[in-house]
């Protein structure tokens, strides 16, 4: 169980990085009933509250718990299929969906604590149904679930779309405050056109959020372009393809592409105009770049989408494709992947995950108002660019405390 805090608690590190202002030393954050209430100076802040319990970590480093916009916490780490093509991953992992062997409640709550010691403090993660659901609402962590849904196994797209909207509404009740249930339309190559473009209206018009896999891979822009290669047999039933387009162009068409909508990976094949119809539609992105690099998919376009104002956060997605959870991983992975700084790679983890969500204003930086989530990183910077060595400190193992809405859901030090 987390540790619950009733009165007021100061959270305070040799160095605290809000992201929304530059680095404080000594710096504290007060947090009361889960929110921050005012950020500076540690001294400043225990003077003017002298009843707050104060939780000082001299040698260490306060940053916001890392956003992860894509994940899936379903596989187990080990029998991963083989990685080089996205097609035959998939064909494997299709073939052990039955046995559940690979995607299971046991894995799934190994995967939730990975990435709560990761310090990771909201997660955005993907499955079947949202069969994950009850794994992330008992972890700690705040999150969404995105429910996909497969309507060859359901019925017509209305009542796939019916279905799915239902079960979302079941999978609310009783959630804890910070978790959430949505839709997420899988894919171009599993979800028929009319059945997506259903499921985005209806999605709108409730006022929901929506996620989905776009310009994943190789295959899919060959089978969305030309309706060939190693997508068109997946479950027997996708016949829609070939439509002469790029995925970014067709998901467009179908009204999937809107400010509500967060589009993982747009790893392969996202030309200029792809981005350029991304940023008008006000479409976020999830990154996956590691993910990517397995299953030779290519590398996002990131400093044309940064270019374009379009948000972008990062996902580390899930793993059977992915080496962790570990979003501050992904984020140094992203840095040398792309020669961004630790600044960047910083607000990218956080702030950028937060809004490419739509939820800045709850949580992604430590600034009044928000929710208290927070890691606590064993190092205490004294480089030329202090925010990589929190994220190579982070990325290697060194978080010691994470803390969700002023829960301390993690704390390896004990105090
Ligand atoms: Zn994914």
């Amino acid at each position: 169980m987390p540790e619950s805090q009733a009165g007021p608690v100061i959270f305070a590190a040799g160095s605290l990085m809000p992201i929304s202002s530059p680095p404080l030393q000594d710096g504290a954050v007060l947090v009361r009933e889960g929110r921050i209430e005012a950020v500076g100076d540690l001294v400043d802040l225990g003077r003017e509250n002298p009843d707050a319990e104060v939780r000082f970590f001299p040698h260490y480093t306060i940053v916001p718990g890392a956003v992860n916009a894509h994940a899936h916490l379903g596989f187990r780490r080990k029998d991963a299929p083989e990685g080089g093509t996205f097609s035959g991953w998939l064909r494997v992992l299709i073939e052990r969906l039955p046995e559940k062997e690979a995607w299971t409640a046991e894995a799934a709550r190994d995967c939730a604590r990975e990435a709560i010691e990761a310090g990771t403090t909201y997660i955005a993660e993907s499955s079947p149904y949202g069969e994950c659901l009850p794994q992330l609402a008992e972890s700690g962590l705040a999150g969404t679930v995105y429910a996909e849904f497969f309507p060859h196994e359901i019925g017509t797209p209305q009542e796939a779309v019916e279905f799915i909207v239902a079960k979302v509404r079941e999978l609310r009740e009783g959630l804890p405050e910070r978790v959430d249930a949505q839709v997420s339309v899988h894919s171009p190559y599993t979800v028929d056109p009319e059945s997506s473009r259903l499921a985005a209206r209806r999605t709108r018009e409730l006022g929901w959020k929506l996620a989905i896999h776009l310009s994943e891979s190789p295959e899919e822009v060959e089978f969305v372009r030309d309706g060939t290669g190693g997508l068109t047999d997946i479950f027997g039933a996708n016949k829609w393809g070939g439509v002469g387009v790029s995925p970014v162009r067709y998901a467009q068409n179908i009204e999937l592409l809107a400010p509500e909508t967060i589009a993982a990976h747009l790893a392969t094949g996202v030309s200029n105009e792809d981005i350029e119809i991304l940023a008008q539609s006000g479409v976020a992105a999830a990154l996956c770049p590691r993910s990517n690099y397995f299953l030779g998919c290519g590398v996002s376009p990131l400093p044309g989408m940064f270019a374009r104002g379009i948000r972008v956060g990062m996902g580390t997605d899930g793993l059977w494709s992915s080496p962790s959870m570990n979003l501050f991983e992904e984020t140094l992975f992203a840095m040398r992947l792309y020669g961004l700084s630790g600044v960047a790679g910083l607000e990218l983890a956080t702030l950028g995950g937060a809004r490419a969500l739509g939820i800045e204003a709850e949580t992604g930086t430590l600034d009044a108002g928000k929710w208290a989530d927070l890691a606590v990183i064993e190092t205490s910077p004294e480089g030329e660019d202090p925010e990589r060595d929190v994220l190579e400190a982070a990325a290697g193992g060194g978080v010691a405390a994470t803390v969700v809405g002023g829960n301390m859901i993690y704390n390896r030090l004990g105090r």
